[in-house]
């Protein structure tokens, strides 16, 4: 089993969603006592969204460029990168070491695609539904992802770092979370995208009518399956 690099930390709600299930997978993959063999690097995450909310990515890049350099050199075979938002930086990081670097939006479009989605409401941070990065990412494997209106981009944007990132889950934000939801399958989604590694923590599944992609789950099993390969 290959040994895996986690860039974690953004936020921790997240990475111990990632810990859990690498080490899920591997063990209903292999069996027994076996789990994943991991390195967790986890920033502090509060200078970090200070930097994206100042726009500063390029200080944000060379601080996880930094972090996968030091992954690699303590033994790490790929890099995982446990949030949608600083794949903005993907470019930097996977330049900045000699391993694979395990991009969630490649997992994300091939599950969608898995799963018959072509039209998917991307339902994340303000940077990940507003710049390009990620998109261009998705329309590139042949998708045609929607985002909500300027108003449900801000408010889902204020849940993702008021709330789940600080470990809060309220029942009202998931159902502001559903009516965005609602309205995307009006203007045609055929899909949802989970496309912030916390929104697994409001909704799920069950809650839809529709495939939905969990980037957190898919970006585990990808890297499961490139561990055990
Ligand atoms: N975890 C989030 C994501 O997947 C948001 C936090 C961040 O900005 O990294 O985009």
């Amino acid at each position: 089993m290959k040994t895996l690099g986690l860039l974690g930390g953004m936020s921790a709600e997240s990475t111990a969603i990632y810990y859990r299930e690498l080490n899920r997978l591997v063990r209903e993959r292999v069996g027994g006592l076996h789990s994943a063999d991991l390195l967790i690097w986890s920033v502090d995450f509060a200078p970090i969204a200070a930097l994206q909310a100042e726009g500063d990515w390029d200080e944000t890049g060379r601080i996880l460029a930094d972090g996968a350099r030091r992954l690699e050199l303590a033994g790490a075979q790929a890099i995982v990168l446990c949030t949608n938002t600083m794949h903005l930086n993907a470019p930097m990081i996977s330049g900045a070491v000699s391993v694979p670097f395990l991009h969630i939006g490649d997992a994300t479009a091939q599950a969608l695609k898995a799963r018959g989605v072509s039209r998917p409401l991307l339902l994340a941070t303000r940077f990940t539904m507003e710049q390009n990065f990620y998109k261009d990412r998705l329309i590139a494997a042949g998708l045609e992802p929607l985002t909500p209106d300027e108003a449900d981009r801000a408010r889902l944007h204020a849940i993702i770092y008021d709330e789940l990132c600080q470990g809060v889950v309220r029942p009202e934000s998931k159902a502001e979370a559903l009516a965005m939801v609602a309205k995307g399958r009006a203007a045609g989604a055929d899909g949802v995208i989970f496309g912030c590694t916390e929104v697994g923590m409001l909704l799920s599944q069950d809650d839809l009518d529709v495939p939905a992609v969990d980037t957190t789950l898919v970006h585990c099993e990808a890297a499961i399956e490139f561990a055990l390969a």
